[in-house]
């Protein structure tokens, strides 16, 4: 069986080696570990790896494990968001992928202790997908993003998608690729993002072949998850 220890380094090759396919510089793409359903140990596996980003998708398995970890990674919510929870969200994560409303991200503003740094933010944008109903439609991402923008305590950063499944590659593409324009869209109205938070296990070289900046990989580094949630 693999080791955490190999896969990460599978996964940073793979990183270097789409980069490389596009003329971009592998420093510019950070590898977000998606731990969900995955343990302490999993995580100190990875973090002693030298990995220093994981990513959670539930809060009170998140909050457990933040508790447990020792070496204080860098922990970003990529789940859906209650409102009820975002008070444990805004205290314990420095980054959250998953805004797709004004309230969501107004309520994690107000619940933003002052004594930690802005949380890093980014809007989660539904991105050719009918069936999900997580993310803000693509015409109403400009709109939300300049009242997010507004909100103190909060920095936005950019945009998140999960685009529909697929493995043709061209189509993947296309998804990422509307994904970027969106945010060139949102630049050239005078709101400069500097993040791109897209691309999973299966289809991450299509991401960073469309200027993802952040990847988030979970069963390329932890295995698969089907067995256990
Ligand atoms: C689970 C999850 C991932 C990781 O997906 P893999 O296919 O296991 O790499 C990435 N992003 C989000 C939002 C997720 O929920």
């Amino acid at each position: 069986m693999a080791t955490i220890s190999d896969n990460l380094q599978a996964v940073t090759g793979r990183i270097a080696a789409a980069a490389r396919a596009c003329g971009r510089n592998a420093d510019e793409i950070t590898l977000l570990a998606v731990s969900k359903t995955f343990g302490v140990d999993a995580v100190s596996a990875a973090l002693a790896c030298g990995q220093h980003a994981f990513g959670e998708n539930y809060v009170q398995e998140a909050l457990d494990k933040i508790a447990a970890v020792r070496g204080a990674p860098e922990w970003h919510y990529i789940g859906p968001i209650q409102s009820n929870k975002t008070r444990q969200i805004a205290e314990s994560f420095a980054w959250v992928h998953s805004v797709d409303r004004l309230k969501i991200a107004e309520r994690l503003s107000a619940a933003r202790p002052p004594e930690l740094p802005p949380l890093q933010l980014c809007i989660q944008v539904n991105i050719g997908d009918e069936n999900t109903k997580s993310g803000v439609a693509p015409a109403d991402t400009a709109a939300l993003a300049r009242s997010v923008a507004a909100l103190p305590r909060l920095r936005l950063r950019g945009l998140m998608t999960i685009p529909p499944p697929t493995v043709d590659s061209s189509r993947q593409r296309s998804h990422f690729a509307a994904l970027r324009e969106l945010k060139t869209q949102i630049g050239n109205g005078g709101l400069p993002l500097d993040t791109l938070s897209m691309g999973m296990s299966a289809d991450l070289e299509a991401a960073i072949a469309e200027g993802a900046t952040i990847v988030r990989v979970g069963t390329a580094i932890f295995g698969d998850r089907r067995s256990r949630q």
